[in-house]
């Protein structure tokens, strides 16, 4: 039974990860609604991040280095505008941690430990606990939240639709137990995570597959760019689901990569294991498509020191009777990170009135077609302190009344899953991304556990067909070049179900 009365007309958020609780603590003392399909922290990837968070504190650094690695990672796609105004509140957004209850780990000096990432040309990640970043960053912040008299969380009660009237969102349709509501707002802010969910090999927590993104297109809101999902190049290759993660800071202490024979693959690379994350991804790809195995090893560097730097990691691979200092640890690529998503403004306004997007599940043209690892937990703060701002300027009153709807068929991605890995993984190609859409369509259109991972899915593939060039982390192996003057895209549902109608029925694919 999903309790609602005494809430309407309150602000909605939907998601309670880093980018949900900072929006509603950021929002206190008006009164929020949180909605989160699992507890308050659970289920989300927000309490998984190994590595930390960026910000340009180190002596040798600014927010226009930040800036310049960030670029030269989205390989042509950011907006540097955007980009440029939400790294240099890093500071404000650590500061605003720091007062919910954060506490990073500092030097002997006093100063913030900072470590090094892959593709940032100076050590500016903050971390806690050494790797336990996520996990204490979500604690305290769970913490401050359950202290907060504003905010009310509606735990286990997922959102399966926005509902719209007159082009504005009028409020939200939840589901608990097979119970449907109607929760009536005029101002939703949508945080649901990323969509690694979708594919079979991930790191994300299973059940996020993209719910957010599935909303907004259907409410009418435009997706960018979302063909471009990163491939975590480092996943521990173990038969579970989702993968375990072995953070890029690894490689950052000087672990290389090496094949089934002990040969370092990475070396003639510019950057070697610190390339970006898609160039890596590639070559990890490579060798397992070759039929060879990928280890990242840790022996030499940070060698004995390991279980000290990444006590997690070390636990993680204990499990599996790996002790890093001493055995190369066997990994592969996994979808991580989803760089589009909603298309958003400054604010995280999205295109649909009364609709905002924060955290992964938006796309505001920081990452372009790549993310630099660490911004995207700094972005959700910033973003989310951003929006929180927007919405509280920008009163609304919910303008309809509702009737509960009909309770939608609990939604499950598992056939989804497989065509994902095998067509949208790191190498794409024309004939599978076309194969997809021709399955997909029919699923999109049918109203069955299927149809939302099935949109999610659908408009990765939809965008990916339409970009015929490879560019950050979508590398078609049809267009293996560059791609000159590439702009970033967007698309409402009525344009990715045109496209992809037409991609049916071109004759080559009947034929194929
Ligand atoms: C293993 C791992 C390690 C990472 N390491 C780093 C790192 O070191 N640094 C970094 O910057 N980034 C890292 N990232 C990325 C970063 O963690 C995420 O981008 C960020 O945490 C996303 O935050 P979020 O609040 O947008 O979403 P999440 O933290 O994923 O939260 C999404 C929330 O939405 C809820 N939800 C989803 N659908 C619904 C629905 N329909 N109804 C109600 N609730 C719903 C979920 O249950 C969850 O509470 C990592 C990611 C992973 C998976």
């Amino acid at each position: 039974m999903i309790r609602l009365e005494g809430l309407h007309d309150r602000i909605a958020i939907i998601g309670g990860g880093i980018a949900g609780l900072v929006a509603a603590l950021e929002l206190a003392p008006q009164p929020v609604v949180l909605i989160t399909r699992a507890g308050l922290g659970q289920e989300c990837s927000s309490a998984w991040a190994q590595g930390g968070i960026a910000a340009a504190f180190g002596a040798d650094d600014d927010p226009a280095r930040h800036l310049a690695d960030t670029l030269r990672a989205g390989d042509g796609l950011c907006d540097a505008t955007v980009a440029s105004g939400i790294l240099s509140e890093a500071a404000d957004a650590i500061a605003v941690l720091e007062r919910y209850g954060v506490r990073f780990d500092r030097a002997q000096d006093g100063t913030f430990a900072l470590a090094r990432e892959a593709a940032h040309s100076r050590r500016r990640i903050l971390h806690i606990g050494g790797d336990r970043t996520g996990t204490e960053i979500m604690s305290a912040l769970t913490r401050a939240v359950q202290h907060c008299p504003s905010i009310t969380c509606l735990s286990g009660v997922e959102a399966r639709r926005l509902v719209t009237a007159d082009g504005c969102v009028v409020g939200v349709h939840l589901q608990a137990m097979g119970q449907a509501a109607v929760f009536r707002t005029a101002q939703v802010i949508m945080a649901t995570g990323g969509c690694g969910g979708v594919f079979d090999a991930s790191t994300n927590p299973s059940g996020n597959f993209g719910q957010g993104l599935a909303m907004a297109a259907r409410a009418g809101a435009a997706l960018r760019d979302m063909e471009f999902v990163q491939f975590h190049p480092t996943a521990l290759d173990a038969a579970q689901a989702p993968l375990a993660l072995i953070s890029e800071a690894v490689r950052g202490e000087c672990a290389i990569l090496i094949d089934q024979t002990g040969k370092r693959f990475m070396e003639h690379i510019a950057d070697a294991e610190l390339a970006p994350r898609d160039v890596v991804a590639r070559a990890v790809h490579q060798v397992i498509a070759s039929g060879g195995r990928a280890f990242l090893d840790a022996r030499t560097a940070p060698g004995a020191g390991f279980a000290k730097r990444f006590p997690s990691i070390q636990a993680l691979c204990a499990t599996r009777g790996i002790d890093p200092a001493r055995d190369p640890i066997p990994v592969r690529p996994a979808a991580h990170y989803h760089m589009g998503g909603i298309a958003v403004d400054q604010t995280g306004r999205s295109t649909l009135p009364g609709f905002w997007a924060i955290g992964e599940c938006a796309a505001t043209g920081l990452h372009g077609a790549n993310r630099l690892a660490s911004n995207s937990l700094l972005e959700a703060v910033v973003m989310a302190r951003r929006a929180a701002n927007d919405v509280a300027n920008s009163k609304m009153r919910a303008r309809a009344f509702v009737p509960n709807p009909a309770a939608l068929p609990d939604p499950d991605p598992r056939s989804v899953r497989p065509m994902m890995s095998l067509h949208l993984g790191v190498v794409r190609h024309r004939a599978g991304l076309r194969q997809m859409i021709s399955n997909l369509l029919p699923q999109v259109q049918f109203c069955g556990p299927a149809s939302d991972p099935a949109l999610v899915a659908l408009a990765i593939a939809v965008f990916a067909e339409k970009r015929r060039a490879s560019c950050g982390g979508h590398y078609r192996s049809d267009f293996p070049d560059p791609a000159i003057n590439a702009r970033s895209n967007r698309m409402n549902l009525t344009e990715i179900l045109s496209h992809a109608s037409s991609v049916d029925q071109e004759p080559q694919l009947r034929t194929a």
